[in-house]
């Protein structure tokens, strides 16, 4: 299936090309149309199978550029991680002008982070402990947050990070897109997304192709 198929932005569409993607990843060309259409959503698929640009075509999409408040939060396990998902959105967003991107990770410096915070952002990728120190020194604000993204939640749970999670969730409003990403589905998993979750739609991939 291609992108073209789906209901993205010509400048979207083009920057894909730009890029190499030609066609969907299975995992893409099942969430992302349920992402596109507001959806919560479930996924699981290994690693490799182009889970980032599943969320962040969706997230992307869905940003709202002139408004310049904190719009997306994708959480991940680690600082490498978070870093590769940085990437991966400003390649993906290079056709969308002006979109700020910020990483907000344990292991850096706080101060530096405390200065890229008050020029603004809107998509934020971090790990759980550094995004909690930030809300409740409130250096960050989730009021407007739109789509919150659980990346590896699997991951994130072995690690210890379930209470994070939901003291970062307390700060952020009811009604938004959740979208929850996992390399298998544990009773943990399906109790979070059961938790975190209104009605989600479940997918999942076996092949990586
Ligand atoms: P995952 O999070 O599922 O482990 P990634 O999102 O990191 O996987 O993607 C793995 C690799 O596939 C990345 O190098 C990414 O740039 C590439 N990729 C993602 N989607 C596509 C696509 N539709 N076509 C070609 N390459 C893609
Ligand atoms: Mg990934």
């Amino acid at each position: 299936m291609k992108f073209s198929n789906l209901p993205l932005s010509k400048e979207m569409l083009h920057n894909l090309e730009e890029i190499g993607y030609k066609e969907m990843t299975p995992i893409q060309a099942e969430a992302l149309p349920h992402i596109l259409d507001g959806k919560d959503v479930i996924a699981q698929a290994k690693t490799g199978s182009g889970k980032t640009a599943a969320f962040g075509i969706g997230l992307l999409t869905k940003l709202q550029v002139k408004k310049f408040r904190v719009q997306s939060l994708i959480l991940c396990p680690t600082r490498e991680l978070a870093d590769q998902v940085a990437k991966e959105l400003r390649m993906l967003a290079r056709a969308t002008h002006n979109v700020k991107i910020l990483t907000l990770c344990g292991g850096a410096a706080f101060g530096p982070q405390l200065g890229s915070l008050s020029h603004g952002a809107h998509i934020i990728v971090g790990t759980p402990g550094r995004i909690l120190k930030h809300l409740k020194k409130a250096t960050l604000s989730l009021e407007d947050l739109e789509m919150l993204v659980l990346d590896e939640a699997d991951r994130m749970l072995d690690m210890g990070f379930s209470e994070e999670i939901n003291e970062v969730l307390s700060f952020t409003k009811k009604r938004k897109q959740t979208l929850l990403f996992s390399a298998t589905y544990t009773d943990e998993i399906m109790d979070i997304s059961k938790n975190l979750q209104h009605e989600a739609v479940s997918v999942k991939t076996t092949s990586t192709e």
